[in-house]
């Protein structure tokens, strides 16, 4: 979902960073036990100091959701995440994104709509017995529809688990919204590449005609007619995040020809290319915890975003921790989340008024809970490697 964000007032603008930071500080001071904010791991540094606490989407959500006292929720993340947090806390607290252009656009790849005209085609149509699983990287509404429709959650950890369970409970999954995520995790569970195929919702909307009785779209040329349908497993949603999707196969091949002893260490939300040419692949907390685990000397090219990347490199200086990509991969909606925002919603908390509130309604929101309940109950989330 893509929110405008107003200008704030002139005087943000005016402030140093240490002003910032001084005033942040003094706002959580006098906020208390009322305010909780959470960081997530792509964070800028000058934001993540101020955070609670630290971790993944999920995690963070369900953190926040603990916190008994908490009034106002404070989520240095993006809309889907705080939209996450506000689904698990109780109805009294508040969740605040202080930039509301802190989308994610993997998440923007899946609309509601299009996914309601892809169930018709697939289920009507094709007569799919198909289970609906999605990250956690969605909208709330998309998290309902699977909830509404026998389908479940899952995140980079627990992909593969969510996925077995979804076998057992129809023939074939649709996997929305990262399509590379999904191939990733059905190719490692053993699922060939050709019983998958990717449902493509902006060409099918450019179409401008609902499927039902017609072939479809598919994704990079050709049509996605009832027999594609039936021969697949896996339907995979054409989306992707725009970080991960930049590392690629040449930059493996120049490290392992550059650095022979480096190994390559990515997140599943990376192409399929990418994750079989590295040495392992697994989720941010995956990812952390092989870095805090290395012996000293060890090298690593890392496919993810960039702060996290570098808050490794600084973390374990006997270490050698460098990007896999020579660019700079970095989440720029999350980068929106800046001390200015931060400190804006902040004062505002202070004066009495709440800015930024993400809400979702009941009704989405009970839906959204089966799916976070399914996945839960059918998985421990843990940091476990794909490949
Ligand atoms: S890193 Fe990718 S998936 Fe994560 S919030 Fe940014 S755009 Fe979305």
């Amino acid at each position: 979902m893509i929110l405008f964000q107003p200008p704030l007032p002139p005087k943000y603008s005016a402030l140093t960073e240490d002003e910032m930071a001084l005033a942040i500080a003094e706002r959580k001071r006098t906020l208390g036990s009322r305010l909780v904010i959470l960081g997530h791991h792509y964070q800028q540094d000058e934001v993540i100091r101020f955070a609670d606490f630290t971790g993944d989407s999920l995690k963070l959500s369900q953190i926040g959701a603990q916190q008994k006292d908490a009034e106002f929720i404070v989520f240095c993340g993006v809309h889907f995440m705080a939209e996450s947090a506000d689904i698990l806390s109780d109805d009294r607290v508040k969740v605040i994104l202080p930039d509301l252009s802190a989308g994610c656009s993997m998440a923007d790849m899946a609309e509601i709509e299009d996914l309601e005209t892809a169930w018709d085609f697939l289920v009507d149509e094709c007569g799919a017995n198909l289970i609906p699983i999605t990250y956690v990287n969605s909208a709330a509404s998309i998290k309902a529809f699977c909830g509404g429709h026998g389908g479940a959650c899952c995140t980079s950890s627990n992909a593969r688990k969510v996925l077995e369970w979804a076998f057992t409970q129809g023939d074939k999954v649709i996997f929305l919204p990262d399509q590379h995520l999904g191939r990733n995790t059905a190719y490692a569970m053993g699922i060939p590449l050709d019983r998958m195929v990717v449902y493509d919702p902006k060409t099918q909307r450019a179409a401008g005609f609902r499927p039902r009785g017609r072939s479809i779209a598919l994704a990079n040329d050709g049509q996605l007619t009832p027999d594609h349908v039936r021969n697949a497993r896996v339907i995979l949603w054409k989306g992707h995040c725009s970080v991960h999707g930049l590392f690629t196969e040449a930059q493996c091949n120049e490290i392992r020809r550059s650095d022979p002893g480096c190994k390559i260490l990515v997140h599943p939300e990376c192409k399929w290319e990418v994750v079989q040419k590295a040495d392992l692949a697994g989720s941010t907390e995956f990812i952390i915890r092989t870095v805090n685990e290395s012996p000293p000397g060890s090298r690593w090219a890392i496919g993810t975003e960039i702060h996290l990347v570098h808050r490794l490199a600084s973390q374990h200086p006997d270490k050698a921790v460098r990007s896999l990509a020579g660019i700079q991969c970095l989440c720029t909606t999350m980068y929106r989340i800046d001390l200015r925002h931060l400190l804006w919603a902040l004062d505002e908390l202070v004066a009495g008024r709440v800015v930024n509130q993400i809400k979702v309604d009941p009704e989405t929101k009970r839906l959204a809970v089966l799916a976070l309940q399914r996945m839960l109950a059918n998985v421990a989330p843990q940091p476990v490697a794909i490949k």
